[in-house]
């Protein structure tokens, strides 16, 4: 996900590049303009000049103003591209490059939308580690992140909440909606070969699935479709659920 500076709202990728460029343009103009003609009017204001008194009255200047705003505009640019890696690292989980939990449920909450939630975790992953080692078992975190950034439709978002927890919001969906792309997801999942290093991984995920009300907290629908998980693992796994109270 980029991450644009927000200094103009509304705009997308090239149109906001094409702005920044003309508002350094026209900051190395005026800073350049500026100093020349403060610098003309002081010499004038010292004493009535000979014509060729004005030529260093303009060059000085002008060989100061322009590298130093073009230093001051890469310097920005230079803030403005560590601003972003900064919101980047800071909204997005390292390994896999989803939301974390605290910019998931911002978006969330920035949507002002009830919708489906899906809580989804991994079934037997300690034993991924413990059979094929840690780097396999990021290999197969990292792998399902992608299975369920690839599967949402436009508008959803998914996170990783930690460890082997994701969670996907479906704005809009119903509880029945959300429960058709979770097991969807889950069948995906149980047929997809994750390979490393030349041995297959076999997955499956479990998920519950909830229903937010616009009106209420993203912790209780977390809550309701964790119970929910909680009922898909005991129920033998590779399997989803609806949130309690929600069948
Ligand atoms: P269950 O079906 O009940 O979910 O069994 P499980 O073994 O998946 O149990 P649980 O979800 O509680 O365990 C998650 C494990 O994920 C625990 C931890 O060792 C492992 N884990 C957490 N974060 C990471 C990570 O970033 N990388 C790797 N490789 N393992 C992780
Ligand atoms: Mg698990």
């Amino acid at each position: 996900m980029s991450v644009l500076p927000p200094e103009f709202p509304g705009l997308m990728g090239h149109r906001v590049a094409e702005r920044s460029r003309q508002r350094d343009v026209v900051f190395v103009a005026v800073v350049v303009a500026v100093s020349v003609v403060s610098s003309v009017i002081f010499t004038i204001m010292l004493a009535p000049p000979e014509p060729q008194a004005f030529i260093p009255a303009v060059i000085i200047p002008l060989c100061v103003s322009l590298p130093v705003s073009l230093y001051l505009v890469r310097l920005r640019r230079r803030i403005e591209a560590l601003n972003r890696e900064l919101i980047q690292l800071a909204r997005h989980d390292q390994l896999t490059g989803l939301l974390n939990r605290a910019a998931f449920a911002a978006d969330v909450a920035a949507t002002g939308e009830g919708g489906a939630l899906i809580l989804i975790d991994v079934d037997q992953f300690k034993a991924i580690n413990d059979q094929l080692g840690h780097l396999a078992g990021d290999f197969a975190i990292r792998e399902l992140a992608r299975q369920i950034a690839g599967a949402l439709p436009a508008g959803a978002m998914a996170g990783r909440l930690g460890g082997d927890e994701f969670c996907v919001f479906l704005p809009g969906l119903g509880l029945d909606a959300g429960l058709a792309a979770a097991d969807a997801l889950r069948i995906n999942i149980a047929e997809v070969e994750f390979s490393h290093e030349g041995r297959i991984i076999d997955l499956t995920i479990s998920a519950g699935v909830s229903n937010l009300v616009a009106e209420d907290t993203l912790d209780l629908a977390i809550r309701s479709a964790d119970r929910a998980l909680y009922h898909a693992k005991d129920a033998g796994r590779n399997l989803v659920r609806p949130g309690q109270g929600e069948e």
